[in-house]
């Protein structure tokens, strides 16, 4: 690819006035408490500009001479697709973001001086490439360190809560264990293993068969049932065995002791090391979104542009390539029209699919339409104290902690101040973020934030944590499609896929993007991915879909243990 030499984005009178508009603020405004958007809001980019074009957007496309990118989203993929193009080639990126913030999933909710991570973000990857990307945005912490961005190295601890005690994360055949769950219990555990590995089920069709001929029927009804269930939704006997077989590939009870008994002898071998790499983890001292709200000011520093409260909600396609957007300006309703060269996206695959123009084959339409999903509440409570734990601790010592209670609708507990200790504006208070998992619109979704802050502080009294009296503050954030789901009409989603392969302009990347359970790593590589075609003139998409399949990722890393904290399958044997 020949670079040409840079220069300012050739823009119209509008355009200049807009770009102005959604300039970053400068550093020292940055983060403030009462408003966690940080950037400008783009307004009153409508009619009467004297633009040619009287959508109000100016055609910033071949018109200016240099090709546009527009990006649909601006969470890890799409900032990192658009941060690679514009360091890297003279594409304008142009990202729209629907909401009034950067990171999408992966952003910092502001409230009160209290900083909320959306289901906890570790910062680790297995590729090279990212963790070197993630340090050069944010350095990591030294002794000398005396500026807020720095990403922290955090130990990891998360446990499950059953029986009102506290069990290793993943499960240990440990004397803790066997105390917990006492010896009556552990008997018919042990049986009902010996009979699930003597007579298995067949064929293995569901979950469910995967999980009891695995652990036994005993450890699955006290491990795996209510958990997995309360995260999907849907009964184990509904989901594939399939789906078992990729998320918690190469676990067994005898991999278990295999592992415990290695980790015993291990010492300080190199397996031991790679293990204990996993279980510290950077983290953005402010939360994950600080690291994006950085990335979308070099953005803004390189050229680009990120612009907030846009939804995209139409691609216009023309000789079978995507032409333009249409863009919807939250604040007025007003809807523009922006043209462009590549167009990539990381909004759900069914808007994209919704949104084309001319509609998409009908056969695509119906497997987007019915694509499913898992949605998700956080309820931020600030604590005045915690009920002391067994050993007399005020407050957990976890980051996160998995809710085995079957008599409470809560999924798993943040201590956010286990996180960062900066997340927290008064160190003597707990800042906890109870995850609810839900489905959009039902009954838990539409609970008005009052109701849902009641339920979640009564559930937390509940199982024994802390009073309903020592809440002092709370904040209720709802994420709709946290988690793409792999079952129903997903079984059909290389339809769409072959589809979109077509358009040779048109990129999906990310987590909803591309319907993946994608980490953050694995978004960004997809983004990456995309920005290498875009800049080297390639349409083929196929590298981009390899990324995430052979899920060898974390298993390298740490044997017979599946991912933890975005992956909610709630129990491993270790
Ligand atoms: C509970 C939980 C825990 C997790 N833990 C981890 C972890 O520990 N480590 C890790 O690396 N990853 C973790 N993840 C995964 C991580 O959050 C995602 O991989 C990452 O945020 C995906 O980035 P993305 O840009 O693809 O999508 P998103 O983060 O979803 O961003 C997409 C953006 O697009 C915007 N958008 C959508 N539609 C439109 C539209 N029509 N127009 C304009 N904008 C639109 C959205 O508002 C959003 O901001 C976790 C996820 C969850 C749910």
């Amino acid at each position: 690819m020949k670079h040409r030499p840079r220069s300012a984005p050739v823009m119209h009178g509008s355009c200049h006035r807009l770009a102005r508009e959604l300039l970053w603020r400068r550093a020292s405004d940055r983060y403030p408490e009462e408003n966690t958007a940080m950037s400008v809001h783009a307004r009153g980019t409508g009619t009467g500009n004297g633009n040619a074009n009287p959508s109000g957007l100016p055609d910033t496309g071949n018109t200016a001479g240099r090709r546009v990118a527009v990006i649909v989203g601006g969470g890890p993929a799409g900032l990192t697709a658009a941060l690679e193009l514009a360091r890297r080639s003279d594409v304008l990126p142009i990202v729209l973001e629907a909401g009034d913030d950067v990171g999408g999933i992966s952003r910092t909710v502001v409230h009160n001086g209290n900083r909320m991570d959306i289901g906890g973000h570790r910062f680790f990857s297995k590729s090279d490439w990212v963790m070197n990307w993630w340090k050069e945005i944010l350095p990591p912490e030294t002794p000398a360190s005396t500026s807020d961005a720095v990403m922290l190295l955090r130990g990891r601890l998360s446990r499950i809560y059953y029986l009102k005690r506290f069990f290793d994360y993943p499960v240990r055949l440990s004397a803790q264990t066997v105390r917990n769950l006492g010896l009556a219990r552990m008997a018919r555990i042990g049986v009902s293993y010996a009979r699930a590995r003597l007579f298995p089920r067949t064929p293995e069709a569901s979950l469910e068969d995967f999980l009891i001929n695995r652990f036994g029927r005993a450890l699955y009804l006290t491990f795996f049932k209510d958990y997995t269930e309360k995260v999907w939704g849907i009964p184990c006997e509904r989901i594939s065995a399939e789906w078992g077989a990729q998320r918690i590939k190469g676990l067994s009870i005898t991999g278990a002791l295999v592992h415990a008994l290695r980790k015993l002898v291990a010492g300080g071998d190199a397996k031991a090391t790679r293990t204990s790499l996993i279980e510290r983890f950077l983290y953005p001292k402010l939360g994950p979104g600080q690291l994006w709200q950085q990335v979308a000011e070099r953005v803004q520093a390189h050229g680009g542009q990120v612009l907030l409260n846009r939804t995209v909600t139409g691609i216009e396609m023309r000789d079978g390539k995507a032409a333009a957007v249409l863009v919807r300006d939250n604040a007025d309703g007003s809807t523009q029209r922006l043209s462009a060269d590549y167009v990539v996206s990381t909004m759900p695959v069914c808007d994209l699919v919704r949104a084309m123009d001319p509609p998409a084959p009908a056969a695509v339409r119906s497997v987007a339409d019915a694509l499913p999903y898992r949605d998700f509440i956080t309820v931020g409570l600030l604590l005045d104290r915690m009920n002391p734990g067994p050993d007399g601790a005020p407050m957990p010592p976890d980051n996160w902690i998995y809710v085995q209670e079957p008599d409470v609708q809560l999924g798993r507990l943040q201590v956010f101040n286990n996180w960062s200790p900066a997340l927290v504006a008064d160190p003597s208070k707990v800042w906890l973020g109870l995850e609810y998992f839900c489905r959009e619109g039902d009954a838990l979704w539409s609970l008005p934030d009052t109701e849902m802050v009641a339920l979640a502080a009564a559930e937390l009294a509940r199982i024994g944590l802390a009073d309903t009296g020592a809440v002092l503050d709370s904040k209720v954030v709802r994420v709709p499609k946290a988690y793409p789901a792999y079952f129903g009409a997903y079984a059909d989603f290389g339809v769409v896929r072959e589809w979109t392969d077509t358009i040779p302009n048109l990129f999906l990347v990310g987590r909803n993007g591309m319907h993946r359970y994608n980490n953050q790593d694995h978004s960004m590589l997809t983004a990456k991915l995309a920005a290498d075609a875009i800049v080297e003139g390639r349409t083929d998409k196929s590298a981009i879909w390899s990324v995430n399949i052979d899920d060898e990722y974390h298993e390298e890393q740490v044997p017979a243990q599946p991912e933890a904290s975005s992956r909610p399958t709630p129990v491993a044997a270790e």
